[in-house]
């Protein structure tokens, strides 16, 4: 009997993960080393954890030559050194694994994403906004690709008078425009004079070199108790916790900062922010790490592999559960702009 969620194989296949993986390692050596394979200082720097600020975290672990931290205060992993910038936004512009990623998986995906991820994600947000009572002047999405979740929340018509997508790829920002959706094709750091009632910004913050500035500068464009939502991956979630660096999901340099929900309340409250909601709903762990060790992946943990061995109906109660107490990898921020 099929399961009651979707399954990580409707969005990506487990061996095309691998494959793409292998498709960045080679563009980290492009855009990163040396030719004796260390990487060129020149297109790196330091930073403190970008959750709560707290500087010399040392060192967790190494992979493909990147450097993870895991901030002894507040629990972020990030990486540090970091490429700088301008490198990072090159990269973003070249890197065949990312062109590879766009074309094969997202695109020909999208049917399936839409129903599955944005159209559960409007219908979050509309609750949240109904129940914050942000205001309906303005909706903001920060990195809105090719412009659907505008798309569906116009459908939806929640009685927001306009809607704004802030894309930075020219692609993403022609693919927006096509659908209708109000764009500007630069970064939301280049964004000036926006008075908006809500910002949303989903699967982002963890790509970025700086997600303080970002936050301040989300700030900055919102209205007086304007309404911020976010997602971004929970480093205390069941398959990052369970696979640690061999996940997929830890991947230099595209994922920099993953937080927590206590660390991602740490830095919104930097950024001017109080939390008001806060809730896990992934609904790929458990699948994600039964895949895994169903393709030979050794997970030193028999009591969730006896878990994971016991059917759909299991898998999927299991999965509530993390739902439930915050303990999925994937989290969804609600937050409102301090007076
Ligand atoms: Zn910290």
């Amino acid at each position: 009997m099929a399961g009651a969620f979707f399954r990580e194989n409707d969005i990506r296949s487990g061996d095309f993960g691998k494959f793409i993986d292998a498709c960045r390692v080679k563009d980290i050596k492009r855009f990163f080393l040396d030719s004796k394979g260390r990487p060129l200082k020149k297109y790196f720097s330091c930073c403190a954890c970008p959750g709560c600020g707290k500087k010399g975290n040392p060192l967790y672990f190494m992979k493909e030559k990147f450097i993870f931290r895991l901030c002894k205060k507040c629990g972020t992993l990030y990486i540090s050194p970091r490429p700088k910038l301008k490198r990072l936004s090159d990269y973003y512009a070249d890197a065949e694994s990312i062109r590879i990623f766009t074309r094969e998986v997202l695109e020909k995906t999208a049917a399936v994403r839409k129903e599955k991820i944005f159209l559960p994600r409007a219908e979050r947000l509309c609750r949240y906004l109904k129940n914050f009572k942000a205001g309906k002047q303005l909706l903001v999405e920060i990195g809105g690709g090719n412009g659907i979740f505008l798309e569906l929340l116009k459908e939806r018509k929640l009685g927001f008078g306009e809607y704004l997508n802030i894309e930075p790829s020219g692609e993403g920002a022609r693919l927006s425009r096509a659908r209708g959706i109000k764009t500007l094709n630069c970064l939301a750091e280049e964004t000036r004079g926006l008075q908006a009632d809500c910002i949303c910004a989903f699967e982002l913050i963890e790509h970025l070199f700086d997600p303080l500035a970002f936050c301040r500068q989300v700030r900055s464009l919102l209205k007086p108790g304007g309404v911020f939502i976010l997602t971004t991956p929970n480093i205390n979630g069941f398959d990052l916790l369970l696979l640690g660096k061999d996940s997929y999901n830890i991947s230099g340099p595209n994922h920099l900062n993953y937080f927590n929900p206590e660390s991602m309340a740490i830095l919104l409250k930097r950024s001017g922010f109080k939390v008001v909601a806060l809730e896990t709903p992934g609904v790929l762990d458990v699948d994600i790490v039964y895949n895994r060790v169903k393709g030979g992946y050794k997970l030193n943990d028999r009591f969730v592999l006896s878990l994971l061995n016991k059917g759909d109906s299991l898998r999927d109660k299991l999965q509530l559960f993390l739902q439930d107490n915050l303990l999925s990898s994937n989290m969804l921020v609600v937050a409102r702009k301090s007076c």
